[in-house]
């Protein structure tokens, strides 16, 4: 009942709509039930809508970028599955920083960050080259505080803009010390369960350096090759599943237990880089929920350290 009313109130949305989709194709994992509805708003004011719709129906939504980061469940999503990939404006913005050669850059938030990298290499802007090779979109990246050996979003985010579950706007204004490892303040973050209804990042104002672009290519080429020798990318999988425990890294207590290969259903600790699980043939998502128990349990028990998940899971 819920779904049809909701369905009247967005039908003259220019945003695309699909009802009963597969949740499969909608995250890195490849795995996942179906989503009641997911949605794509065309902009600020049809996402404002819809958030105003959910909220008087009291139905929960989700937010999905690329889904390169999280587990969705087995069953359906009861639920507004929301995707702001159609947010994707990239503007340098006219007046420059007080801090010196900064430069405030605009991102939307359903910008991918490859694209946000290319561009920013191909006409002379450092910061970005961190993102080499990290999938997803903007806003997923900056909910993650996503980031590589070379400096996270922490480094470079000047104001987050964000839309409130009532759907209205507002804008923080953001230091380094908002952010954490693979976290943030602006944004509750951690695992949601239904109806934890969290605020929507619409884009962001980056500072970024005047660089030159053949340096910032070199450098950028060179990550890309890295991480083509140490990651598995061609089998499916959300990247790293745990955080690294301070002064520690995740996959080589994984590796120091003896997991890498060890498999529960179709999902396997990769062999590649025992921090990353893959489906290696139909894994279900209860697969990969008992894989990630059994290696917290067994490297608990190895080296006395509790891991800590990376991947949002759904439930
Ligand atoms: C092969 C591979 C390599 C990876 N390497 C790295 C790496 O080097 N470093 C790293 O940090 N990560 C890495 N990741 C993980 C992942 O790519 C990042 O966390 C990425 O930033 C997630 O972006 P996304 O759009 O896919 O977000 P999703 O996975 O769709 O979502 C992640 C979280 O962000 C929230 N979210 C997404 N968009 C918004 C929004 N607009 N507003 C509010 N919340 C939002 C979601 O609700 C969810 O909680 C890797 C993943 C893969 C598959």
């Amino acid at each position: 009942m819920k779904f049809k009313l909701l369905k009247k109130e967005i039908k003259d949305f220019k945003g695309k709509v699909f009802w009963d989709e597969s949740l499969k194709k909608l995250n890195s994992f490849k795995v996942g039930g179906v989503a009641r509805v997911l949605i794509f708003p065309q902009d600020e004011t049809e996402l404002s809508l819809l958030l105003k719709s959910v909220g008087k129906l009291d139905i929960p939504y989700f937010i999905l970028g690329d889904g390169s980061n999280v587990l969705l469940p087995d069953d359906v999503y009861e639920g507004a599955i929301i995707n702001v990939s159609n947010f994707k404006e990239l503007k340098v913005l006219g007046v420059r920083s007080p801090e010196g050669d900064l430069t405030p850059v605009y991102v939307g938030a359903g910008l991918s960050k490859q694209m946000l990298l290319f561009w920013s290499v191909q006409n002379g802007y450092a910061g970005c080259e961190f993102l080499a090779g990290v999938p997803g979109q903007i806003g997923g990246g900056l909910f993650m505080n996503a980031g590589t050996h070379l400096g996270d979003f922490s480094k470079i985010v000047k104001e987050v803009y964000l839309m409130d579950p009532d759907g209205t706007k507002r804008s923080v204004k953001v230091t380094p010390s908002d952010f954490g490892y693979r976290s943030q303040k602006f944004c509750k973050p951690g695992v949601r369960s239904h109806g934890d209804l969290t605020p929507i990042i619409l884009g962001a104002t980056l500072n970024l350096r005047k660089g030159d672009p053949l340096k910032l290519k070199a450098i950028v080429t060179k990550m890309i090759q890295e991480r083509k020798s140490k990651q598995p990318l061609k089998i499916p999988n959300c990247g790293s599943t745990f955080k690294n425990p301070p002064g520690n890294s995740a996959g080589k207590l994984i590796e120091a237990a003896g997991l890498k290969g060890f498999q529960i259903g179709g999902a396997m600790v990769s062999m590649t880089h025992a921090n990353f699980i893959e489906n290696v043939g139909n894994a279900k998502s209860l697969d990969i929920l008992n894989l990630i128990s059994h290696v917290k349990k067994r490297v608990k028990e190895v080296q006395g350290i509790e891991l800590e998940e990376e991947v949002i899971v759904v439930r």
